[in-house]
């Protein structure tokens, strides 16, 4: 271990003990205590020791005999008590300062207390010497300060004046001597003043250290002189041994060595102690900071700590050599030094990982802010859509509408099995023009062109039939209204135009069916944008009575019809029916069908003078903006148009063919002026026109098939 590494880490050299423990064997002072005190007791002998000295050197081996080298207080005090020492000293300096010394007998040293010589002579030659050392203006002192229990001290600073003033003039008397100005206590020339300057410092220091200032270490120790340690330590034994015998010596060295080893390691452990607490300490300053996981630095920590302390209890035990104890300091202070580069490792790590979630936050907030945003974008872009949507809608309702509001079809149905089918009433057929054949006619007379939208020949299917209805459909779900009627003599095809057949199949079901698939299906289409509710109604109008063709109770009521509803069902007491699929409207017709039977077995074929209308009421809700639209679609069946001679029929024949032409009539007028667009349109003439009135006109879509027998 160097001296540097040492002083880093101990507060005391081995000198310091040994001295320590030699001035406690003196018994200059009590041990561990009043340090201070010791160390001017110590510098008064030493300065007295001096003051002998120079005496004895000045007045000669003879004239000083009774002063020893190294006096005690008592031997320096007795020494000088008759006064002739100090007087021949001070006629040495200053010749003739006492012109009379009195002398004793020679062995009066041997006498205790001086007592061979009188009171009066002490008296004579102490007064002459102070009186004489007071001229010179040097310090002076009390007679009685020779006396029991005087200050001596006062004497030795005396002396040393004296001494101070005889050098001065020895050296030349240069200037004036004044004491204090030049006074140094100094033996020889040169040489560092002889003062015990390692010891408090030393005990300073250490107080120091045990009391948490390590920043004193360093300059404490840096005064502790080596010269000074050991010219000091050499008094101490000396004084120590100069009273013993000499076989006595070895034993007291020993016994003193021992002591000095005890007492090294007694300041060693309480130093470990002081390291230890000051360590832990610094953990719990460091603890508040340290992260709340258990490090593996903690551990290894720990570890080296507790085979630290370990080790330091078998070296106390055993009494191991000091240099593994210097070890085992020198480790904790590593080791301590390695705890706060560790907390200080912490506390990056800490700072760095709070930017980094900084960072983090930041960044958060920069892609929340740019998902708002894109939200936005979204959120606008689906209002862009809805308005499309709408735009689209009013686009093709103007197509439909360019296409005509009111479109006629004329239908040819074929000639059924059995009939004779070699003579058909009609020409030709081409596109939208029929031309029909008068047998009873010839010539221009006997041929006669009509125009339709479309004439549908007898080889026309259902499904051909329905094509040119089925962009109506779309119209129905786009909130619009649509009316299609079959129009037409008995037996010429309207049932089976809007039904189908009494035997159906797939091919032959008819537009009433269709329409209502067709319905379901572009629902279906559409549900992700708008929710549809289908629900249907199945009415018939008999000698202007509106009747409900679904009513479950078998009860066949007369309906008001009510134009002003909210929600567009204007016949609100009939049946209506919620619908989902085209099953259910099949088995709807069923019902309605066989209602219609009933009535025809006591009305006798009421089905041809009566009209029957299915109505589907379309409400639609846009998911995204809760808008309702509604719309609905009449699929009417018309009563038998054929003119009834008013002579041929009486009763309710009569009653019956009177409210068919009036109602027919009453389309056709409302029709025609439509057509012409009329301001005054006359829906209220008859029971049909009340019932179709939101379906006719307006926005409304109204198609015609006209049906002939070939
Ligand atoms: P209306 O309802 O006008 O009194 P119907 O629909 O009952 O007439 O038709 C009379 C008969 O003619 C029915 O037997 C029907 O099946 C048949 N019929 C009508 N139109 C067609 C057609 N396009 N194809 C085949 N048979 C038809
Ligand atoms: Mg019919």
């Amino acid at each position: 271990m160097s001296t540097e590494q040492q002083q880093q880490v101990w507060p005391f050299s081995v000198a310091s003990v040994v001295e320590d423990m030699l001035q406690e064997n003196i018994g200059t002072r009590p041990r561990g205590v009043d340090l201070v005190a010791s160390r001017k007791a110590e510098e008064t002998s030493l300065r007295r020791y001096e003051a002998a000295g120079w005496l004895r050197k000045t007045v000669g081996v003879v004239g000083g005999k009774d002063l020893p080298a190294e006096p005690s207080e008592e031997e320096f005090r007795l020494g000088l008590r008759s006064g002739i020492i100090l007087c021949n000293v001070l006629n040495k300096v200053q010749p003739g300062a006492v012109p009379k010394v009195v002398e004793g007998p020679g062995d009066s040293a041997e006498v205790p207390d001086g007592a061979a010589l009188s009171a009066f002579q002490y008296f004579e030659n102490v007064r002459n010497f102070l009186v004489s050392i007071e001229e010179m203006g040097i310090p002076t002192f009390e007679a009685s300060d020779l006396e029991q229990g005087g200050k001596s001290a006062r004497v030795v600073n005396c002396i040393l004046a004296l001494k101070s003033y005889s050098d001065w003039k020895q050296s030349g008397g240069i200037g004036t001597w004044k004491y204090g100005g030049n006074l140094k206590l100094s033996t020889s020339g040169g040489t560092k003043p002889f003062m015990r300057k390692n010891s408090e410092p030393f005990m300073n220091s250490f107080s120091r250290a045990c009391s948490g200032d390590p920043s004193s270490f360093d300059e404490q120790f840096n005064d502790l002189s080596e010269a000074g340690a050991s010219r000091s330590l050499n008094v101490l034994v000396r004084a120590a041994l100069s009273n013993k015998k000499q076989e006595e010596i070895p034993n007291i060295v020993e016994s003193m060595l021992n002591k000095v080893m005890e007492e090294f390691e007694r300041r060693l452990v309480s130093q470990n102690e002081q390291m230890k607490i000051t360590a832990k300490d610094m953990e719990v300053v460091a603890s508040p900071e340290m992260p709340l996981s258990r490090t593996s630095s903690d551990t290894r920590m720990e570890e080296e700590t507790s085979t630290q302390i370990n080790t330091e209890e078998r070296c106390h035990q055993k009494g191991t050599p000091h240099e593994e104890s210097e070890d085992q300091l020198l480790k904790q202070q590593a080791l301590v030094e390695r705890q706060e580069q560790d907390i200080k490792e912490l506390k990056l790590a800490l700072c760095s990982t709070k930017e980094g979630m900084l960072l983090l936050q930041m960044k958060h907030m920069e892609e929340f802010n740019n998902l708002g945003k894109h939200l936005h974008g979204l959120a606008h872009a689906a209002s862009g859509y809805q308005r499309v949507l709408e735009e689209n809608r009013r686009l093709y309702n103007q197509v439909q509408d360019l296409k005509g509001n009111i479109r006629v079809y004329c239908r040819v149905r074929p000639f059924l099995t059995g009939q004779a089918s070699r003579f058909s009433t009609v020409d030709h057929i081409d596109e939208g023009n029929i031309t029909i054949i008068t047998p009873s006619k010839y010539g221009k007379e006997g041929r006669k062109s009509f125009s339709f939208n479309k004439v549908f020949g007898p080889l026309a299917t259902q499904e051909e039939v329905f094509a040119d209805t089925q962009p109506l459909i779309r119209s129905v779900l786009d909130g619009y209204n649509v009316c299609i009627f079959a129009y037409g003599q008995t037996g010429s095809g309207k049932t089976y135009t809007m039904t189908g057949p009494s035997e159906l199949t797939e091919e032959s079901l008819g537009v009433n069916y269709r329409a209502l698939s067709d319905l379901f299906l572009l629902s279906d289409q559409r549900k992700e944008v708008i929710h549809y509710d289908i629900s249907v109604q199945m009415l018939e109008i008999y000698n202007e009575q509106v009747r409900d063709l679904l009513a479950t109770d078998g009860v066949n009521r007369r309906l008001e019809i009510r134009n002003s509803s909210q929600n567009g069902i204007n016949v609100p007491e009939a049946s209506l029916v919620t619908v989902s699929s085209p099953s259910d409207v099949l088995n709807l017709m069923n019902i309605g069908l066989r209602n219609r039977a009933v009535s025809a077995t006591a009305m006798n074929d009421r089905s041809s003078r009566s009209h029957s209308c299915l109505t589907v009421h379309v409400q639609g809700r846009e998911l995204t903006s809760g808008t309702v639209i509604r719309g609905s679609m009449h699929l009417v069946d018309l009563a038998g148009s054929e003119r009834v001679d008013k002579s041929e029929v009486t009763g309710d024949r009569l009653k019956e063919a009177q409210h068919i032409n009036r109602s027919l009539s009453a389309l056709g007028d409302v029709i025609a002026s439509l057509a012409q667009k009329n301001s005054h349109v006359p829906y209220r003439n008859s029971k049909l026109t009340q019932l179709l009135q939101d379906s006719l006109g307006g926005q409304a879509k109204t198609l015609m098939f006209v049906h002939m027998s070939p």
